[in-house]
């Protein structure tokens, strides 16, 4: 007879076993996006031509979390250069239909690799693109729109008891690319790599999330690929065998990894990137637990007034194509609309679980002062700042940066398609709208 209770014995071992505490649910589920024909690949102006191969297979993910009151967070990254807002909108319309997951709990996170497929209109000026070569990369957005709203599907759908730790470490991959051309300007990087580390019960790793601020350009070829934030995803998956990666792009728009520009030194700063990660995974990080708090806002970011059609019609026979491009863009825009917008929205968002961790998601090509910014104001401890957020529509300057000029001061307008710079109240706008957020999740400045 004893032996028949044997194995209701053992099973009371193990639950006795299991930490007192695992309210949190996590699911997680991936996607090859590698696309099958050649496309045109984002990022670099100079291209001339779609891809011509595949160096490393590219990858959307989903991350599902769940609280112990059933709120549902998902955030789904990408090896792509930037998220359209067209894209992120229509995903999160189904996603919540279809899921009950509400716009302010659903973040797309873009790891701004250069060696992925142009998205919709992003960037149209920069790329001397025929309408077969347009019909091939709405061809693959179409697909992606549907396929992303199943990938979130089957991370819900595989949510499980799981326990959550967070820690942050620094890698020295990214350098302040402002400097290349004007090396009297200010070394700022953001050097903070975060980890948000998911478990399964008995401790194995299931999904682990890192971020990095620093542009995914190691390569600039003709071959698709997820730069080096593949090749790190790839070295952290292979660190521990049934982990998904996920890899969020930080505040790194004015960084590059340099030196650069070949297929070594990518794989070379992914394994950097993968050892960081693999510092805190096997450290001491912290517990995350407790509600899951969310919030979204748009705010409108007005621009500099934009020229009148003369000035336009002028640009079309100046030298260079890709402003002759953008000249004809605005007409067009003219004859569409009778006026240039005169501001874009910005989206920002603010995830907090328990009190340990918060992830602030803003969009557009965010500059590292902003999360250097934010990080002072609010901690360094247990805040995560990423950049190309929900749509990367443009460079988001700071003060600093809109008062020094340059590409991603302004310049950068021409290839995104927008009639001029913003206003130079910009970081002002920005930082009022990440005010409000944080304060609507509880998170108060220190002191
Ligand atoms: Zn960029």
């Amino acid at each position: 007879m004893a032996k028949r209770f044997l194995p209701l014995t053992c099973l009371l071992a193990a639950l006795a076993a299991l930490p007192a505490h695992a309210a949190m649910q996590a699911g997680v589920a991936t996607l090859d996006i590698t696309p099958q024909d050649p496309i045109w690949l984002g990022g670099f102006a100079a291209r001339t031509r779609p891809s011509e191969g595949i160096r490393q297979r590219i990858f959307a993910k989903a991350l599902s979390l769940r609280d112990e009151k059933g709120v549902t967070a998902v955030l789904i990254t990408a090896d792509l250069l930037g998220f359209t807002g067209e894209l992120s909108s229509s995903v999160a319309t189904r996603v919540d239909a279809k899921y009950h997951i509400p716009r302010r709990l659903l973040i797309f996170n873009a790891s701004h690799t250069h060696s992925a497929p142009v998205i919709g209109s992003q960037l149209a000026p920069a790329y001397p693109l025929t309408d077969a070569d347009r019909a091939v990369i709405n061809r693959y957005a179409a697909w992606l729109d549907a396929q992303l709203v199943d990938l979130v599907g089957r991370s819900l759908a595989s949510l499980q008891p799981a326990q959550l730790t967070f820690g942050q470490t620094l890698a020295g991959l990214a350098v302040n690319r402002r400097r290349v051309g004007n090396p009297e300007y200010p070394d700022v990087i953001d050097p903070d790599l975060p980890v948000l580390i998911v478990r399964d019960l008995t401790g194995k790793p299931r999904a682990i999330l890192f971020g990095y601020a620093c542009h995914n350009t190691t390569l600039d070829d003709q071959l698709i690929s997820g730069d080096w934030a593949g090749f790190a995803q790839s070295a952290v998956e292979s660190k521990y065998p049934g982990a998904v990666a996920l890899f969020v792009q930080n505040c790194g728009a004015d960084a590059n990894p340099l030196p650069r520009h070949t297929e070594a030194l990518a794989k070379m700063h992914g394994e950097v990137v993968a050892a960081a990660v693999a510092e805190v995974v096997n450290g001491k990080p912290r517990k995350v637990d407790g509600d899951i708090q969310a919030a979204f806002k748009e705010t409108d970011l007005p621009l500099e007034p934009a020229p009148g059609r003369a000035e336009w019609t002028r640009r079309t026979t100046i030298d260079s194509e890709m402003n002759r491009r953008h000249a004809r863009l605005m007409l067009q825009l003219l004859d569409r609309d009778g006026h240039l917008p005169a501001s874009h929205i910005w989206q920002a968002q603010v995830l907090k679980i328990g009190t340990g961790f918060t992830l602030l998601a803003l969009g557009g090509e965010v500059v590292a002062d902003y999360a250097l910014r934010f990080k002072r104001r609010y901690g360094f401890q247990s805040l995560w700042v990423a950049g190309y957020s929900n749509e990367v529509f443009a460079y988001i300057p700071s003060k600093r940066i809109w008062e020094e000029g340059g590409y991603e001061g302004g310049g950068a307008m021409i290839p995104y398609g927008l009639p001029n710079r913003f206003q130079s109240n910009v970081e002002d706008l920005v930082a009022g709208t990440v005010e409000e957020l944080m304060s609507s999740v509880g998170n108060r400045p220190l002191n």
